[in-house]
C-alpha cells in the first residue's frame, strides 16, 4: 500500500506540475539546441570543444525528449468535474480509508445531512482524501484518532473562520483532523511545496500536498492548515457549493434517492 501511495503520489504531482513548467523548459531549450547548432558549424571533428557541444546538443535532445513525455501525461489527466456529494464520496471510500488509517488509528467520521453538492473530479478528490489520512497515519506512530467531517459553510459563516482570502460565499467545508505530533510553524508554513518532506527518503516524496493544493485551487477551493505541536493537525478544504441550475442532472453522483435537490 505504501508503495502504491508513494507512487500514484509522484505520477500526479508530474502530472500537475509539468504542464506549467513543460512550456517555459522547451523555450529554453530550444535556446540551447540552437546556440549549440551554431557553435558546431564553426568547430571541425578533431577540435578539442566538438566532443563537449555533441554531448550538450545530445542532453538536450534527451532533455526535449522528456518534457515531449511530461506533456503527453499531464494531458492524460484533466479534470472531469461533477456535481458531488462529498458525505457519499467519503463513505464510499470509509473502508479505503480505515485500511490506510492502519489498526492503531481511530477513525471518526462526523457528516452534515443535506450537504450541499460541489463540482469535483471525483478520483482527484478521492486522492485528496487519501493523501490526508495518509499523512494524518504517519503523524501517529503510537496511534490516535482521525476525525473526517463535512458541514455547509454558509456566506455569513466565512468570516468567523478569519482566512483573508475567501470571500463572502456559500462553501462546503472537509475538515481532516488528527491527534498526532502536529508540526512547528516553520514547517506549517512550507507543507504545500513541492518536495518539500520531512519523512525519511523512501518514506515520504514530499509531493502528496503540493498535489492536493493544485487540485484544490483547481477546483476553486481553498485548503488551510491548523497545527499545534503534540496536539495535532487539522487541514480545512473549502470547496465553492454548486447551484445546479434546471437542465442540469437532479441529484447529485452518489446521492442517496433523497438526496440533494
Ligand atoms: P510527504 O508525506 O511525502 O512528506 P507531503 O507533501 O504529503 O509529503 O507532506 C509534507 C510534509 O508535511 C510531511 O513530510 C510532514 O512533515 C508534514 N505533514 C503533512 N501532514 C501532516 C500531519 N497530518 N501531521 C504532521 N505533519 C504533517
Amino acid at each position: 500500500l505504501e508503495e502504491q501511495f508513494a507512487k500514484s503520489q509522484k505520477m500526479q504531482a508530474i502530472g500537475n506540475l509539468a504542464g506549467g513548467i513543460a512550456h517555459d523548459f522547451n523555450n529554453v531549450l530550444t535556446i540551447i539546441t540552437a546556440s549549440v547548432d551554431f557553435l558546431l558549424l564553426n568547430h571541425r571533428t578533431g577540435d578539442p570543444s566538438f566532443q563537449d557541444l555533441l554531448l550538450i546538443k545530445q542532453s538536450a535532445n534527451r532533455a526535449a525528449a522528456l518534457v515531449r513525455q511530461l506533456l503527453a501525461y499531464s494531458r492524460r489527466q484533466t479534470m472531469r468535474p461533477k456535481m458531488l456529494n462529498l458525505t457519499d464520496v467519503l463513505a464510499d471510500n470509509h473502508l479505503l480509508l480505515q485500511r490506510i488509517s492502519g489498526d492503531l488509528v481511530k477513525l471518526e467520521r462526523h457528516h452534515a445531512r443535506d450537504l450541499w453538492p460541489v463540482m469535483a473530479d471525483i478520483g482527484q478528490f478521492e486522492q485528496v482524501i487519501t493523501n490526508l489520512v495518509k499523512n494524518a497515519h504517519d503523524a501517529m506512530p503510537e496511534g490516535g484518532t482521525i476525525t473526517i467531517s463535512t458541514r455547509n459553510v454558509p456566506a455569513t459563516e466565512v468570516k468567523s473562520f478569519g482566512y483573508a482570502e475567501m470571500e463572502d460565499e456559500d462553501f462546503v467545508l472537509v475538515e481532516v483532523a488528527d491527534s498526532g505530533t502536529g508540526m512547528p510553524a516553520d514547517v506549517a508554513e512550507r507543507i504545500f511545496e513541492p518536495f518539500f518532506t520531512t519523512k525519511e527518503i523512501g518514506k515520504g516524496t514530499g509531493l502528496g500536498l503540493s498535489m492536493v493544493y493544485g487540485i484544490i485551487k483547481q477546483s476553486g477551493g481553498f485548503i488551510f492548515v491548523d497545527s499545534r505541536m503534540g496536539e495535532g493537525t487539522t487541514f480545512r478544504i473549502f470547496l465553492p457549493r454548486h447551484i445546479p441550475s434546471a437542465i442540469e442532472a437532479p441529484r447529485a453522483e452518489g446521492a442517496a434517492a433523497n438526496g440533494t435537490k
